[in-house]
C-alpha cells in the first residue's frame, strides 16, 4: 500500500461529528481514516510514481499545450511532444478553462492550531453562510478549514465565533501558522476534456470541500484517465474513443457526488428561516448518513 509504513503513526479518525445548529450527529468511520498532511501524501505519490518508472520533473511550470497531430508542450525550460496529456493542474491554473464568476462568492480559510488530545473525529460545524471542518493532524494539533460566503466571514477568527460549540472549543487554541485564504471558489459542471487534454482532479471539477472527497476524487479521476488512455497508447483505439470512455465512466462514478454536494451547498445558502427547517431535517441520523454516502465517489 502507498507509503504504508510511513503513515503508521498518523492520527486514526474513527468518527465524523456533524454540528447542525443545536443538533450533533456522530457517524462512525469504518474502517478508520488516516489524517495525512497533503505534502506527505504528495511526496509518497511522487516516490511511488518514480518507483513505477515515471520520469517526474519538479519545479517546472507548463506554459502552453497545443494539440496538432500530437501535443506540443512548452515548459519554463524546454519543449517536447506527447501523444496524450492529462491536465491535473487544479482549478486555478492557466491551462484550466475559467468560467464566468458566479453571483455568490465563496472563499476557503485554513490554519493549524494547538489543541491537546483532540477527539479522533472529523468535526463539521455548520452555520449560516458556511461551515468549518476540524480534524486532528497530530496528538496535540488540529487543522481548521472553512468554506464561507465572502459576505458571511472574512477571517478565520470570525469563522471560529460563528458556531457556539466551535467558539467554546477554540477559546484556548494557539495558531501554529498564520491562516491561509484561497482565491474565490467557483463551482461549475465537471469537464473531462479541454483542447484535447484529459482533465483530472480539480481541473475537471471541484467538489464542495465539506464533502471531504476532493483528494480522493483527484486520485480516482487521475487513475481513470490513465486507464482510459491505455487503449490509445497501445494503438487499439483513437484518442477520441479513449476520451469518450473516460467521460462516460467519470460521469457515472463522480457526478452523483458533485450533485449531492451542490444540493447541500444550496441548503446552506437558503434564507435563515428555511435553512433552519432544512438543516433540522438533514440533522436526522439516516438523512445525514445518506448525505455522507451521497457525496462519495461511486467506486465499486
Ligand atoms: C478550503 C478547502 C478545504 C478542503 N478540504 C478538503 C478535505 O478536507 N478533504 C479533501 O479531500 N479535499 C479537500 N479540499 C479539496 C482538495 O484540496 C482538492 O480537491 C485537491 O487538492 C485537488 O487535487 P488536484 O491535484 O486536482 O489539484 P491541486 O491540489 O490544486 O494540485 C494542482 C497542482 O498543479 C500545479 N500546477 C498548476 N498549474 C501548473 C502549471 N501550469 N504547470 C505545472 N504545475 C502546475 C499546482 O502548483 C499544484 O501543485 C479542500 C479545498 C479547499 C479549497
Amino acid at each position: 500500500m502507498l507509503g504504508g509504513q510511513r503513515f503508521q503513526d498518523k492520527p486514526e479518525i474513527t468518527a465524523s461529528r456533524v454540528f447542525f445548529g443545536k443538533k450533533t450527529i456522530t457517524l462512525p468511520i469504518s474502517p478508520c481514516a488516516k489524517s495525512i498532511p497533503r505534502y506527505e501524501l504528495d511526496l509518497a505519490l511522487l516516490e511511488a510514481a518514480r518507483e513505477a518508472g515515471v520520469q517526474a520533473e519538479e519545479s517546472v511550470i507548463v506554459r502552453e499545450v497545443q494539440q496538432q497531430n500530437s501535443f506540443h508542450v512548452r515548459t519554463t525550460d524546454k519543449s517536447f511532444t506527447a501523444r496524450a496529456v492529462v491536465n491535473a493542474t487544479g482549478r486555478w491554473s492557466q491551462l484550466t478553462p475559467h468560467h464566468a464568476p458566479q453571483k455568490e462568492k465563496w472563499i476557503g480559510l485554513k490554519a493549524h492550531f494547538q489543541e491537546d488530545a483532540p477527539p479522533m473525529s472529523t468535526d463539521l460545524y455548520f452555520f449560516d453562510g458556511g461551515y468549518c471542518g476540524v480534524q486532528p493532524v497530530s496528538p496535540n494539533a488540529v487543522n481548521a478549514c472553512a468554506m464561507v460566503r465572502a459576505d458571511a466571514a472574512r477571517t478565520l477568527q470570525e469563522v471560529l465565533s460563528r458556531h457556539p460549540e466551535l467558539r467554546a472549543r477554540s477559546r484556548d487554541w494557539q495558531p501554529l501558522f498564520a491562516p491561509v485564504t484561497t482565491s474565490s471558489l467557483y463551482f461549475r459542471q465537471p469537464q473531462t476534456e479541454h483542447r484535447g487534454m484529459f482533465m483530472a482532479g480539480d481541473a475537471a471539477g471541484f467538489i464542495d470541500p465539506f464533502a471531504g472527497d476532493g483528494i480522493s476524487l483527484a486520485l480516482h479521476s487521475g487513475s481513470l484517465a490513465a486507464e482510459s488512455l491505455a487503449s490509445f497508447l497501445q494503438a487499439k483505439g483513437s484518442l477520441v474513443e479513449s476520451h469518450l470512455q473516460y467521460r462516460k465512466t467519470y460521469f457515472k462514478r463522480f457526478t452523483p457526488g458533485f450533485r449531492n454536494a451542490a444540493r447541500l451547498r444550496m441548503l446552506l445558502s437558503a434564507p435563515a428561516w428555511l435553512n433552519s427547517k432544512l438543516i433540522g431535517l438533514a440533522g436526522t441520523g439516516p438523512v445525514a448518513r445518506m448525505l455522507v454516502r451521497g457525496t462519495r465517489a461511486q467506486i465499486s
